[in-house]
């Protein structure tokens, strides 16, 4: 549906966008996540054939935007992150103005009815858009963005300075849009993402840091030399707590072992970190063989998507971008979506 290939863009000497590729199929729903002035807007700004690339391609369901440009524009519904919208109009007038404009073939009022329908704007048609809430305004361009139902949705920051009963509601939009367009939002808000996304682009001075789903990123970035062990003695009495810390110390690349809660009467769960790069499952699990403990649960620390994000963007690129493997970066077809439900509709 969406293909970029080695997109640049020059301001001068700075690279804001420093050949970046990707695909978004059909139905996804891609979060760009990155820091303020990481080049999100401008490559969505380029996406959406608003500012023209230095150089490298895009196709809009295969139509070249800047030598197509109006094709492969009338596949796309944009909502920058200051909603364009005539403040001075109603809703209804605006609504009615982008219809016209969009040169749209559909029923104008069944169309605009099922749109202020799925934005939950019915009630507010005849009202003057200053006069709605920020959330109101932002579903207002939103509304716009769908005229036309573009299979495309280029959506920058949508919840940026929303309260938030107000974020909830254009995230469950969203996600409800997502089952019949293919979607791409920015944003750099770690949860916004993760909330919505089937996958994340993590994006980082201008260059692609990571790109998955929000599991396999934090998949590839498992501590294999971090873990939780729960682990079963024979006396069932806090005597095994010590013997069972005392062993572990002992085993080669251990850097601390620490018991944690006892989770059943005389079992606890250690806390282990092995030096890194070391792996010490087996050795674990040998020692409680030859001393005939039972591994009752064992479970590796994952970072977290904040962890990777912290990582990434304090410069530590290259070495995520080592343990991301090219089959995260080709995951991308056939993941299930899994929709919230509709909050109801609230008033303003
Ligand atoms: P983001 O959307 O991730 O916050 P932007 O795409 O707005 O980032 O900006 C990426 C970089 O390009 C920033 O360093 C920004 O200062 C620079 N930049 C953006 N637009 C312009 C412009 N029109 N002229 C010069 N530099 C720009």
């Amino acid at each position: 549906m969406i293909e970029v290939r080695n997109l640049v863009k020059r301001y001068g000497d700075k690279k804001a966008v420093n050949n970046i590729s990707f695909t978004v199929e059909k139905g996804e729903i891609l979060g760009f996540l990155g820091p303020n002035g990481a080049g999100k807007s401008t490559t969505m700004n380029m996406l959406t054939g608003y500012i023209s690339s230095t150089s490298g391609q895009i196709l809009i369901n295969g139509v070249d935007i800047l030598e197509n440009p109006i094709e492969a524009k009338s596949n796309i519904g944009y909502l920058p992150e200051i909603p364009p919208l005539y403040v001075d109009m109603t809703v209804d007038g605006y609504l009615n103005f982008m219809y016209d404009l969009k040169k749209c073939k559909l029923s104008r009022k069944a169309h605009l009815k099922e749109i202020c329908d799925l934005c939950k704007i019915s009630h507010v048609r005849e009202r003057l858009i200053r006069n709605l809430s920020k959330g109101y305004k932002q579903r207002v361009g939103l509304a716009q963005a769908l005229i036309n139902n573009p299979p495309v949705l280029i959506l920058d920051e949508p919840t940026v300075g929303l309260d938030p009963n107000q974020i909830i509601e254009i995230r469950t939009l969203i996600k409800k849009l997502g089952r019949n367009h293919t979607v791409i939002l920015s944003s750099h808000i770690l949860p916004e993402i993760q909330a919505v996304c089937d996958r994340i682009i993590i994006i980082n001075k201008g260059v692609v840091a990571a790109d998955g789903t929000a599991n396999e990123i934090a998949n590839k970035l498992t501590n294999e030399h971090k873990m939780t062990i729960r682990i079963e003695g024979t006396s069932h009495t806090a005597s095994d707590k010590q013997e069972i810390t005392n062993a572990l110390k002992s085993l080669g690349g251990i850097k601390y072992v620490r018991a944690d809660m006892e989770r059943e009467k005389g079992i606890y769960d250690y806390d282990i970190e092995a030096d890194e790069k070391t792996d010490v499952r087996r050795a674990v699990n040998a020692l409680c063989r030859e001393k005939g403990w039972n591994i009752l649960m064992l479970q590796l620390s994952d970072m977290t998507l904040e962890d990777i994000f912290l990582k990434i963007t304090s410069g530590d690129i290259a070495s995520v971008q080592e343990r991301i493997s090219d089959e995260a970066k080709d995951a991308v077809a056939g993941m299930e979506m899994i929709f919230g439900d509709d909050k109801e509709e609230g008033e303003e």
